[in-house]
């Protein structure tokens, strides 16, 4: 019985199917094809949104730290840079006071692109003759040829050498600064730098004591004090983060005295104001003092991150005192040894002391300048706050950059061989803004 209802079940089934199987068909084929359709719909989408998620969500991003101007620069010669659109910019900011021979100097890129097709790099372990090379020219065209030199990479990292080699001098532990002193964004440099908003609570220390800039009383005061505890005094011979602000004459020179009385080491920052921006190589060389340590970057490698300090003969180096992986690599030398050909060959220093004088001389012509300050190719433009816009419009209107000090000083900071012609343009372009 069983078997006949399920035979006959078979048979009905069967039949039934076999006459709905042309319907079927087609339905299975439109219902298959809408599945296989909505089957690759869905992977494509899944396949978009995984894309998505990789440009947008896993694709690194820069660390977002600067405020920039949404201006592309590719390409650029002497003291013109080219945006991508093939627009020329006068360049007055130097990139921050590194271009120091202008961008991309014949002699530059071959010395650089010699020494890369024989060798770029290899550490301080072997002779690096070149190192010698860099140190002989420096010596010679700083004047400091009994110093030694200690190469790094950046400002920073030199100056947190000379505090600690300061320091392991002395075997002491405080350091005087001075007020919008900026010595760069390393341990000790930072907490050496007047700005709380960029000395992370780790940088905190009690062992620097900040005073006002120039004044020699506290000073002096300060020494009467701590004397025998200050390992050393840092200070830039024209703040240049701060405004351009000359340290004085006298200052520098009290500074000298005082650190000669309590054995403590007098650290000259001329990583902004050095390497003859001022029309001295160095501008502390305007008081006619030596400091113990001098320290440099920027203009040193014209844009190859080079940094150094330069050390008077009664520091005695010791293995391992101090030390750096990439310092004094072969092509940063090549780099800066270049910067010093052709500054001495071309008398780069000479010109930014005239071209500079010529500048500052005729902008203090404008009455509606509030304070023209500083030295050299390194000059310092105080504006009233309502001529704030000068700098924007001398960048969107005229095509020239320049630099800044917060809020309204507008900081001129141009390669060293710098022209007269340039200088004019600035002048004509800055006339122009001011005439509305
Ligand atoms: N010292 C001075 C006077 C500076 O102007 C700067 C940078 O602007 C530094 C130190 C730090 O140099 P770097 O940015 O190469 O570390």
């Amino acid at each position: 019985m069983l078997l006949r209802l399920q035979k006959k079940k078979t048979k009905t089934s069967s039949l039934t199917f076999l006459d709905i199987k042309p319907i079927m068909k087609m339905m299975g084929f439109f219902i298959f094809n809408g599945f296989l359709g909505r089957l690759s719909y869905i992977c494509n989408a899944y396949r978009t949104y995984v894309s998505h998620l990789i440009i947008y969500s896993l694709s690194m991003d820069l660390f977002n730290v600067y405020p920039i101007n949404p201006i592309n620069i590719v390409r650029a010669q002497g003291s013109t840079v080219w945006d991508a659109e093939e627009i020329p910019y006068l360049d007055l900011y130097g990139g921050h006071a590194v271009i120091s021979i202008g961008h991309t100097h014949p002699h530059y890129v071959q010395r650089i692109t010699e020494q890369l097709n024989q060798i770029g790099f290899y550490s301080n372990s072997v002779e690096i003759p070149i190192q010698r090379e860099l140190a002989r020219l420096l010596g010679e065209v700083s004047g400091k040829e009994d110093y030694h030199l200690f190469l790094c990479n950046s400002g920073a990292e030199a100056n947190e050498n000379a505090l600690k080699l300061a320091s392991f001098y002395n075997s002491r532990k405080k350091v005087i600064a001075f007020s919008k002193a900026f010595h760069g964004r390393t341990s000790l440099a930072v907490a050496c730098t007047d700005n709380p908003s960029i000395i992370a609570p780790v940088n905190e220390t009690d062992n620097v004591i900040f005073l006002p800039f120039n004044d020699e009383e506290a000073l002096s005061t300060a020494f009467k004090n701590y004397g025998e505890e200050i390992s050393s005094v840092i200070i830039e011979g024209i703040q240049g983060v701060g405004g351009i602000r000359e340290a004085s004459v006298s200052f520098l020179r009290l500074i000298r005295t005082l650190c000669d009385q309590y054995a403590s080491v007098f650290i000259a920052d001329s990583v902004q104001c050095g390497y003859g921006r001022s029309g001295l190589f160095y501008s502390h060389d305007y008081a006619g003092i030596e400091a113990d340590i001098y320290t440099m970057a920027k203009g040193m490698g014209n844009g190859f991150p080079i940094g150094a300090i330069s050390i008077a003969p009664k520091f005695v180096a010791t293995y391992g005192m101090l030390g750096t992986t990439f310092g004094g690599n072969h092509l940063a030398c090549a780099a800066a040894v270049a910067v010093l050909e052709v500054i001495k060959q071309d008398s780069l220093i000479q010109n930014a002391a005239t071209v500079g004088s010529y500048l500052i001389e005729e902008l203090r012509k404008f009455d509606q300048i509030s304070e023209v300050r500083g030295r050299g190719l390194m000059i310092g433009i105080d504006l009233p706050s309502e001529l704030a816009h000068v700098r924007k419009d001398l960048l969107e209107k005229h095509r020239i950059f320049t630099g800044e000090a917060r809020p309204t000083v507008i900081r001129l900071l141009p390669a060293l061989n710098t022209t007269k012609e340039m200088a004019d343009q600035f002048l004509t372009a800055f006339t122009e803004i001011l005439e509305g």
